[in-house]
């Protein structure tokens, strides 16, 4: 689909419809009055070789993010210049050169960063749970920070230990009844607390008071998690930070405009129901 003179970016997955990405993205072209779209794409596993071939010939498509199930699939239709296939082994962007080469990349590391930038991490214990997609680009990010003892809580607790030693994390890999230990940072990166998804069960009375507590779950937003910390008094992060952080990476890389971060409060009310 070729759309005329009018730039645009569009973020793919199957399926697609429940994607706020458009509402972000679309709210700060407007801000910016920057002319410009972006969309939902349905596309399928068979249909991705043949979505980046026209796009690739398309000068206007900027490029695509990407949600489940692509993000791994992905790495097989873009060059992989930055290496994030080896290092979080996930693409979750995807940009059009000038020449019409397709450019992957990951924002969700640098987006499940920045709400925790300027806590100091390094060699403080820190629980992760969930080892799938999400969970790679958050102990991608906390390798980089420097944290302490990883532990890591999964269902599959094989896979959890893997992680764990591919980013040459110290800690232990645990299975999610285990108790928790007195970690300055505790991340939800499983599917746990979504909607259609069981809670998250965990026992917070482990954790010091200065603790903070991130569920990367959007949808709902406010989790039994995050409820439960609050009513221990712990500080909390939700979803919808990480999620407009990685979209603001995008942008920018899409539109090369920076995103104006200063409208976030209105950028949340219009994305929370
Ligand atoms: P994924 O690759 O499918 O991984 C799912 C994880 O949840 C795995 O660790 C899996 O355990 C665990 N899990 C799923 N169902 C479970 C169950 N019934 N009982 C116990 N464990 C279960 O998914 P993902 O892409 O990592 O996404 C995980 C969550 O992060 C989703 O809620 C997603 O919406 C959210 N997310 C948010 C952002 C954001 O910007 N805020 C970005 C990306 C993802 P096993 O390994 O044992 O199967």
């Amino acid at each position: 689909m070729t759309t005329g003179a009018i730039p645009y970016a569009e973020v793919i997955g199957d399926p697609i419809a429940h994607s706020k990405s458009p509402v972000i993205h679309k709210f700060w072209l407007d801000a910016l009055g920057l002319p410009g779209d972006y969309r939902r794409a349905h596309v399928t596993s068979e249909g991705l070789a043949d979505y980046f071939a026209r796009r690739a010939a398309d000068p206007q498509w900027r490029g695509c993010n990407v949600t489940i199930p692509h993000k791994q699939a992905v790495l097989a239709h873009v060059e992989d210049r930055g290496g994030v296939g080896d290092s979080i082994g996930a693409v979750n962007c995807v940009l059009r050169q000038p020449d019409g080469a397709l450019i992957g990349t990951n924002s969700d590391a640098a987006g499940f960063y920045a709400p925790i930038a300027d806590l100091d991490l390094a060699g403080r214990p820190v629980v992760v749970v969930g080892a799938g997609g999400a969970a790679r680009a958050v102990l991608f990010a906390l390798s980089r920070a420097g944290v302490g003892p990883v532990t890591l809580l999964n269902r599959n607790v094989l896979k959890g230990a893997a992680l764990l030693a591919h980013f040459a994390l110290a800690g232990d890999a645990l299975p999610l009844g285990a108790p928790l230990p007195p970690a300055a940072l505790l991340v939800n990166a499983s599917a746990l607390g979504m909607s259609g998804s069981p809670p998250l069960a965990l026992d917070l009375a482990p954790l010091p008071d200065d603790a903070v507590v991130y569920d990367i779950v959007y949808a709902p937003l406010e989790t039994a998690l995050l409820a439960d910390a609050r009513a221990r008094g712990l500080d909390t992060i939700d979803g919808l930070d990480m999620l407009i952080g990685q979209a603001a990476v995008a942008f920018e890389l899409f539109f090369d405009a920076a995103p104006p971060r200063e409208r976030d409060e209105d950028l949340r009310a219009l994305l929370t129901p």
